[in-house]
């Protein structure tokens, strides 16, 4: 299956109660082959109406942390764990993360990046599969059984709680940072993990 068969196939997805609320399936947007992948929570307003996710203010936001660590929205893949907007903006419920999350799984098979970054608690914890803060483990690298996972805060966090920009503007710098050296080593020398560790690499 490519992926456009896999986002073609969700177009019409009725797994969850979210479906009666939704405009659209909002997949994901981007690069199919990309080596980076971000991945957040859940469509809103804007992405509901456009199809697209991480078109309202912070995707405005996320658009210009991408450009500080040197990265275009072309160049990378944008998805969230949940394709279709809450109601209201509300937290996805646990059962509607775990529907969704086979295909956010597939989603990141089929493309098969190197690094993805989680933007948020929900996103991190989803693929993390732990339940703990993202103050906690923002920032840091974990080397995954199929990719590494860099956690981020969330941009719309940032942009409600304004002490957070200062931390997410310093772990987009890092992103940067580790950007170079994979690009340096392009093959990782350690062989794949079953579960996740952390790394002190970059
Ligand atoms: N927030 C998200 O997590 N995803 C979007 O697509 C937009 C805002």
């Amino acid at each position: 299956m490519t992926l456009d068969e896999l986002n073609e196939s969700l177009s019409d997805c009725q797994a969850c109660r979210l479906a009666s609320g939704r405009t659209q399936v909002v997949c994901g947007t981007g690069n199919p082959h990309a080596s980076i992948m971000f991945v957040g929570e859940a469509p809103g307003l804007h992405e509901d109406k456009q199809g697209v996710p991480f078109v309202g203010a912070a995707g405005k936001l996320l658009t210009k942390l991408l450009e500080s660590a040197g990265l275009s929205r072309d160049e990378i893949y944008i998805a969230n764990v949940i394709k279709c907007r809450p109601p209201e903006n509300r937290n996805p419920q646990t059962d509607e993360i775990e529907t969704c999350k086979p295909f956010l799984l597939q989603q990141i098979q089929l493309i098969n990046p190197t690094l993805v970054c989680s933007l948020g608690n929900f996103a991190m914890q989803t693929l993390l599969e732990k339940k703990i803060g993202i103050t906690k483990v923002r920032g840091q690298v974990f080397r995954l059984p199929e990719f590494i996972l860099f956690p981020l805060l969330h941009p719309a966090a940032a942009l409600h709680q304004g002490n957070l920009m200062t931390p997410l503007r310093e772990d987009f710098q890092k992103l940067k940072r580790i950007l170079d050296e994979m690009s340096q080593e392009p093959e990782q020398s350690s062989s794949a993990p079953d579960k996740p560790v952390q790394m002190d690499l970059f």
